[in-house]
Order: C-alpha cells, then structure tokens, then sequence
C-alpha cells in the first residue's frame, strides 16, 4: 500500500518536472526527493522503537548524514524528531546549519582531528572515541576543559561480514572501532571505562546494506552483553546510553519495503530483551533505510544508438551520481524506471540495452544489458532508490556539474509543488572549484619576484 503509493508521487513527480521545465534539454538530470516519503520513514522508525521500549526509555534516532548530505535533508528530518550523526568537520557544520541541535548530534568518525575533537567537546557534541589513541586525546582535553559531550568508546565484536564487504565494519580486520576479539582487547575496555567515569556509552555499527538482521541483531546482543559486563564489574550503571549504529538494508530489488524498522526493532526486542526495558538509553544511527528509497535520478536520454547489435541510451546520469553503481556493478545494481519525451511511464516491449552514463571511459553504465521499453532519445531513465549515498554523493569525474536537487510534495490542488534543495552546479562554479582564481600559480611559481 505504503509502496505503490510512493510508486505513484514518483511518477507524479517525473511528469511534473518535465511540464514544469526542471528536467529538458538545458536540463537534463536532476535528484528528486519525496518529501512525503521521507516524513513517513521518520515516523515508522519512530513508532517502531517504540513500540518494544519501556514507556520513558530515552531515545535518539540520529540520522548518519553521509547518507545525503543536504542541509535542507537534515532540517526536514530535524522537524520530524531525527538527530544527526556526523563523522568530520564538514557534517557536523552541515548538522548545525540544519538546526540540529548539538544534544541531538553525535560525532563518530575513524580520524577526528585533534581540532575536531576540541570542537565537538566545546559544543557539547557526542563522541565515541574509535581507538585507544583517540581516547587518550580525549583524556588530554577534557583534563583541561570542563564539557557536557556524553562521551563513549565504538567497539567491533567481530562478528563477521555481510554480503558487501566495503560496507561491513564488523570484520576481524575492519578499521573500525576496537576489535573486541583482539588478545587482550575487552580487557581494555572494561579497564577503560573503569578508569574514566565520565565515559558513559558504548557504541557498535555492524555495517551497511548487505548486512542481514540477524547478523545486525548479533552485534547489538554483543554490544549490550558487553555493557552488563562493565557495569556489573565496576558495580554501578556507568554506561547509561547504547548507540547500537544504523544499518538497515534496503531491498534495491524491488519497491517491497523489506526489511523494515518495526521487524528489526521486534527481533531486537525478542534477542536482547534488556536493551529496551528502561535502564539503557538508546541512540540509533540509521542513513540508508531513512533516505534511499525517497530520491530518485531522473535523466534525459541524449542520443539511443547502437553498437556491436546492443542497443545503447546514452543518458546524463552515470558515474558523477552513482559512482558506486558503476563502479562495483555487481555489489550495487540499480532498478531503471523508463519515462517517455513528457515524463510518462515508458510502454511497451522490454528490450535488452544498455543505460550509459556521460563519462569518458567504457564502463559508465548505469545499467548493462537491461531488459526495458525502448528508450528513444528524448525520453527519460531514471535511477530508483537513490535518495541516499547517490546522487546527494556527487563524484565530479569529467567535470561534470552537479545536479539540480529538488523536494517534491502535493501542491493542495492535485498536482505537484517543487523546492530547491541544491542550485544545479554552474560552468563557473566547477571552474572555480577546479583552483579558477589561481591559474598561474604554477606557471609563476619559483619565477624571479614572486616570493
Ligand atoms: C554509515 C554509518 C551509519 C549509517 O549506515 P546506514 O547503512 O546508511 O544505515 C551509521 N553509523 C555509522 C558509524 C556509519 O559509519
């Protein structure tokens, strides 16, 4: 139900971008995204957890920012109760022009500057400290400096990878968190934690798409094992707030919305039943399930050809929106939605043909032997489920622009209204983000009289 109705916004929007001149010739590509869409995962997320934890359990659904980076994104997720997880200087800049605020916004990042950290304490932001080393920073500077940051450790029970491995943090080898198998590892945690009484959470991300519930339910059983364990030997409830990461995949393979929050947070609920009666706050860091489904890169076919007897739509989308997609094809497919010259869904036959992208070498392929309807030049392919880690994720190969964002919600009167989210990149904007203002800065360069 939930499915064929956002099935039906998008079509509504593709339409209303073509009549309403977003997408066409001098135009054409652009990222959508469904408002409508996006405020229902935020409440289903909502109601999921809720429904398994004690009346008045704390809890933070932070959303992971890398997942679409947009301030208008993360402000529109702010006003439906969703925080910010942010992993550099950049996303935590992004999280607070949003408006997030900083007791909503957590810091988890592999390589937090020392300026970062310093940052983030000041504000009063989250931290999970990665890494021995990095705790020892934190000890130098909240020796010197009072802060209200609720400050905790990321630690990798090691329990083995999904079916991605670029995006499994669990491994034995991840360079994740501390690996709690290591020799000795645990020992330093507990000891760690006893040590420091203001270290006050534990954190766990198993990993990203790919990633099955029960091996997601694992690591969070471990992780919450692991803090009965310190608590009970330091003998008081130290760790007050587990922050068990995101991680929900999505089912690119098909509208079907499956796995979903309320099946993951029941199964966590039947796994690790302590986790939510009441004595443990809980954050959560979900970017991909939140986001994906709710954006949607809409291309114009430039020119249909043909070569060596496969048919071939050579579109405006490709490696600068779906770098991973066409890069690691097998990993990352993407479901193609057809649309005619007017923005209609496309009939007609399934054809086998490529969908290629603008890029200059072989392999920017949105899709490769594709069957679907005929796509003539002047109609439309449109990459589905990349709301999050696509086109908001701009890879500037070839000095192609980024892309026009927009949000699209009911106008009140049957049709569709439009917002920008992101001014399409200019000609003159990728020059000056290309080092424009120095041109002769290596020409002159060591040339008498330029010191
Ligand atoms: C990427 C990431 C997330 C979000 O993962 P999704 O699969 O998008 O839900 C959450 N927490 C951390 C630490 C991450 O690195």
């Amino acid at each position: 139900m939930e499915d064929s109705e956002r099935v039906l916004r998008r079509d509504k929007a593709v339409r209303a971008a073509v009549e309403q001149g977003l997408l066409g010739p001098d135009a054409p590509i652009v990222g959508l995204l469904d408002v409508t869409g996006i405020r229902g995962s935020a409440a289903a997320l909502h109601r999921a957890f809720e429904a398994v934890a004690a009346p008045g359990t704390r809890m933070l659904h932070a959303f992971a920012v890398k997942a679409n980076p947009l301030v208008p994104v993360v402000r529109l997720l702010a006003g439906e109760g969703i925080g910010a997880e942010v992993a550099s200087a950049g996303e935590l800049a992004l999280a607070r022009a949003a408006g997030v605020p900083v007791e909503r916004t957590v810091f988890d990042a592999p390589a937090k500057t020392e300026a970062e950290l310093r940052e983030a304490l000041a504000l009063g932001v989250a931290v999970n400290a990665d890494n021995p080393q990095e705790l020892r920073r934190i000890d130098a500077l909240t020796g010197s400096a009072e802060t209200r940051s609720p400050l905790g450790i990321r630690v990798n029970p090691q329990i083995g990878a999904g079916s991605i491995g670029a995006t499994s943090t669990a491994t034995a080898t991840s360079k994740f968190g501390v690996g709690l198998r290591d020799e000795g590892a645990r020992e330093w945690v507990v000891r760690a934690f006893a040590e420091r009484p203001w270290l006050t959470r534990l954190h766990a991300h198993i990993g990203s798409q790919g990633i099955s519930l029960s091996l997601l339910a694992r690591g969070v059983a471990e992780t919450y094992a692991l803090a009965e364990e310190i608590n009970a030997r330091i003998g008081r409830r130290q760790i007050d707030t587990l922050d068990i990461g995101g991680g929900l995949s999505v089912n690119l393979a098909s509208e079907a919305t499956e796995p979903t929050y309320a099946q993951y947070a029941r199964l966590l609920a039947e796994a690790v039943p302590g986790l939510f009666d009441g004595r443990y706050g809980l954050v959560t860091e979900f970017g991909r399930s939140l986001l994906a489904r709710h954006g949607t890169v809409v291309a114009r076919v430039e020119y249909a050809k043909s070569s060596g007897g496969r048919r071939i739509a050579v579109t405006h989308a490709g490696v600068q929106v779906a770098a991973r997609t066409v890069y690691v094809p097998g990993a990352w497919p993407l479901r193609i939605a057809g649309y005619d010259d007017k923005g209609r869904p496309k009939e007609g036959p399934a054809v086998v043909q490529d969908v290629a992208g603008p890029a200059c070498f072989s392999g920017d392929l949105l899709a490769e032997g594709r069957a679907l309807p005929a796509l003539e030049q002047g109609d439309h392919a449109a990459a589905l489920d990349t709301g999050a880690y696509y086109f908001g994720t701009h890879y500037s190969y070839n000095s192609l622009a980024r892309p026009g964002v927009y949000g699209f919600a009911p106008d009140g009167a049957g049709g569709v209204a439009f917002a920008v989210v992101r001014e399409p990149q200019t000609v003159a904007e990728i020059v000056a983000d290309s080092g424009g203002a120095h041109a002769d800065a290596l020409t002159t360069l060591g040339a008498p009289g330029s010191r």
